[in-house]
């Protein structure tokens, strides 16, 4: 209601969840007299639950689930590692425990980490107002360098993901040092395999799901199946371009079986997907060759 009654007056309102994007731009915007409104202790927001049963699950993570809710939770973290590899790269624990998948969305830094495996798993974000709710996919959701679809009246109050139909899951950070480091380049690749009943795994180790009761399907490097009309590859990257970006191009080579037998095929290719900087942490230059040469020795490991 805060949040309805300021933005018709046109006074922006600040949501904070944990406190840790936020905090770090305090100093900048003290001139911005802002305005806070506290979701912390609200309850539903927290609520992390599973709809649906076996391998047809989905998970919700809520508007204040943070990174070591998915990290204690073996369910969620079998059935979509790469939430859990993500989580394990944000800051040090204490920032785990306190900066949620909302405000990782909510902050809209193109260096993100938590948002790339959530695209990369098709996540919808669910965002609420006086008006009611509506579901944007998080692919759609960034319009521009930390711009986003949500009204100033609309707090992020769920994260879904679709049931994990997933084979390749692959996530890697680059950063001046394995933690504690702000992304200089970052990629999370998965390929969708459709199978009936069980997927099998065919390279790399299975995660049992912890409840049997819930799903079957185990998760590992490759799973057999056919590739879905959707397209089965997702590729993701973040820190370079103004948002995270699906690098659909590419996406659309390996769904035509398209292979590549050099590195730099796969950077001319993401000319058309990416759009790089130079800043205080790295080259343009750089942060493309370095995500071609990481997707191309990925994908020649799993051929
Ligand atoms: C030391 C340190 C290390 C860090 N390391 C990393 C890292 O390695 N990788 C990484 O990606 N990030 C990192 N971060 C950034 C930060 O921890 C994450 O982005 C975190 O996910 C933010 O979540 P939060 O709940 O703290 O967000 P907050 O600071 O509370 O909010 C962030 C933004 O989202 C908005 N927001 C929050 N919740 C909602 C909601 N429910 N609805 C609408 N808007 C909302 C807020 O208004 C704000 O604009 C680091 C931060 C620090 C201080």
């Amino acid at each position: 209601m805060m949040l309805a009654d300021s933005a018709s007056r046109g006074e922006p309102v600040t949501p904070i969840a944990g406190g840790t994007d936020v905090m770090v731009s305090w100093h900048h915007r003290a001139k911005d007299k802002l305005t806070l409104l506290d979701l912390s202790r609200v309850r539903e927001l927290a609520v992390m639950e599973w709809t649906g049963v076996g391998d047809g699950a989905s998970l919700t993570l809520g508007g204040l689930t943070t990174y070591w809710d998915v990290m204690q939770s073996r369910e969620a973290a079998a059935a979509y590692p790469l939430l859990a590899e993500a989580a394990r790269q944000v800051g040090a624990v204490q920032i785990q425990t306190r900066g949620t998948w909302a405000g990782n969305v909510g902050n809209g830094s193109p260096a993100a980490d938590g948002v790339p495996v959530l695209m990369a798993y098709d996540a919808t974000v669910t965002l609420a107002s006086v008006r009611g709710r509506r579901e944007v996919r998080l692919d759609e959701y960034f319009t521009g360098y930390r711009k986003s679809v949500r009204a100033a009246d609309e707090l992020i109050v769920a994260i879904r993901l679709p049931p994990p139909t997933w084979g390749v899951q692959w996530f890697h950070k680059v950063g001046a040092r394995r933690a504690q480091a702000i992304t200089k380049v970052g990629v999370a690749m998965v390929r969708r395999a459709v199978v009936s009943g069980q997927m099998s795994v065919t390279r790399g180790h299975a995660i049992p799901a912890p409840s049997a009761s819930r799903r079957s399907a185990v998760v590992g490097e490759r799973a057999s199946g056919a590739p879905d009309a959707a397209g089965s590859w997702r590729v993701v990257a973040n820190s370079v371009a103004p948002t995270v970006v699906r690098c659909r191009m590419l996406e659309s080579a390996l769904d035509s079986g398209r292979i590549f037998t050099r590195p730099d095929e796969i950077e001319s290719l993401l000319a058309g997907d990416i759009s790089p900087i130079d800043d205080m942490r790295s080259t343009a230059v750089y942060r493309r060759r370095v995500l071609a040469r990481l997707i191309y020795h990925r994908l020649a490991q799993s051929a």
